[in-house]
């Protein structure tokens, strides 16, 4: 049974937060002089004097509607990459504890523990990507705090069973996290509907790929209040500037032009899957549930360093376990997949 006060370190249950002048005071007032900001006003047309919202209120607000959770089971960082930091040092006490990835996967959760002198267990996926459960939880031990899960994966695009994630919620008595940054391109729907029924679980999302805002730096956790809490407790006061607040709640106005973009992009990838399906050089291309397609061919580094020749850049992870002879591949816009489906014609 997860207990929240079981894996949080337990220095951090003393921790006194900083408490920041808009802590202290976050009503109206017609004066404010208790934060040593610059009364007269700022360097440049706009007005950025003032510290911004520590809570990302207005944000939250907008973005709780928008995903059908609460206000207080969001956690805004300074990208997903904040997040997945905040997360290991609230749960994982330096070379004592560990936490679980599902290699090939996303890269930061491996760097994030190393930088926080945490080990990382790996246990891979099985050959079709998916998820190896009774490898899992024969790796799990009393000091894994933490599970990272990415679905759909990158790099490999798929979505993982849903079934398996479900029982490591319910057997798993540390936190799980769903890093789900390309959900708004998946065909399942997301575990926020999971929220009010396991207590430790995060699902983490980000402004960076549907929302077209990788600049802002903006990435969303939502989890149990109690969790959040513990987020809100040890962040950096102002994580999230105020421009980005500003361009966020923009943003969430314009639902609809990210709903249009999503099916534009996907609309590309199958042009994308289609024309690389003819190329004689192309082995597999893997179903996505993503932005990007992950293609097995020949010679992949020769095809990489070619394309490169070309002006085109795309990942080669063909040293990647699992991902052998693959590149991955984004999905452009069809001008950009065009010349891409051009340039491997011509190499062929
Ligand atoms: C792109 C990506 C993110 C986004 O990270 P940000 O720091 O929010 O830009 C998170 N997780 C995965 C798996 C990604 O591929």
């Amino acid at each position: 049974m997860f207990e929240l006060d079981k894996i949080l370190r337990s220095h951090l249950k003393e921790l006194e937060p900083y408490s920041s002048a808009r802590d202290e005071f976050s009503g109206e007032a017609r004066i404010f002089l208790d934060a040593n900001e610059n009364a007269i006003g700022s360097a440049i047309t706009e007005q950025y004097n003032r510290y911004p919202d520590p809570y990302q209120r207005l944000v939250k607000e907008k973005l709780a509607g928008i995903k059908k959770v609460k206000p207080d089971q969001i956690f805004l960082g300074n990208g997903s990459d904040e997040a997945i930091d905040l997360i290991i040092r609230a749960f994982c006490e330096p070379l004592e504890d560990n936490v679980i990835i599902l290699p090939p996967t996303y890269g930061m959760y491996k760097v994030s523990a190393g930088i926080n002198n945490v080990a990382v267990v790996q246990v891979p996926l099985t050959a079709d990507f998916n998820i190896d459960e009774t490898a899992l939880f024969a790796h799990i031990n009393a000091n894994t705090k933490v599970i990272f899960i990415c679905n759909p994966n990158n790099p490999t695009g798929n979505a993982l069973s849903e079934t398996s994630i479900i029982r490591l919620l319910e057997q798993f008595s540390g936190c799980v996290v769903v890093d789900e940054a390309y959900i708004d391109f998946a065909s399942h729907e997301s575990f926020t509907r999971y929220l009010d029924k396991y207590p430790n679980l995060i699902v983490m999302q980000t402004f960076s790929k549907a929302w077209g805002l990788a600049a802002l730096r903006l990435g969303m956790a939502f989890a149990h209040t109690a969790i959040i809490n513990v987020l809100n407790r040890i962040k950096p006061p102002y994580n999230i500037n105020g421009l980005t607040q500003e361009k966020a709640l923009q943003a969430l106005s314009n639902e609809s032009i990210k709903n249009t973009m999503v099916a534009s992009t996907l609309q590309e990838r199958e042009w994308l899957i289609g024309a690389l399906s003819e190329l004689e050089m192309v082995q597999k291309i893997y179903p996505s549930d993503a932005n990007f397609i992950l293609v097995r061919m020949e010679d992949p580094k020769a095809v990489y360093t070619y394309l490169i020749g070309e002006m085109v850049v795309v990942r080669d992870r063909s040293n990647v376990h699992l991902c052998e002879g693959c590149l991955r591949i984004t999905v452009g816009t069809r001008a950009e997949n065009d010349v891409l489906a051009q340039k491997l014609r011509a190499w062929s």
